[in-house]
């Protein structure tokens, strides 16, 4: 037992959390550590800039828009989208 890497496992990776409001697609961008982060990506737990590129859909019809967006944009082409659910800080 010389390494312990305290949750690394459990972090996880800088997401997005995509949902739809009033037909409109909306991404919400997490840090790792489950802070939302600002329109400059800049989570103030971590002191850093993050870049998120995982994108947590929350059913099958976000997942297909999100989907399309990831085909059809350059600016979401290294996006990776999957059914998730939106990570809680709370417990
Ligand atoms: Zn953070």
């Amino acid at each position: 037992m010389s390494e312990q890497k305290k949750g690394s496992s459990m972090a996880g990776l800088d997401t997005y959390y995509a949902y739809v409001e009033d037909g409109e697609l909306v991404l919400e961008p997490y840090c790792s550590c489950g802070n939302p982060l600002d329109d400059m990506y800049y989570c103030d737990v971590c002191k850093r800039h993050r870049h998120p590129t995982d994108v947590l859909c929350e059913d099958d019809g976000v997942l297909r828009m999100v989907e399309k967006y990831i085909r059809t944009s350059s600016k979401f082409r290294t996006f990776k989208a999957m059914l998730g659910k939106r990570r809680t800080t709370e417990s």
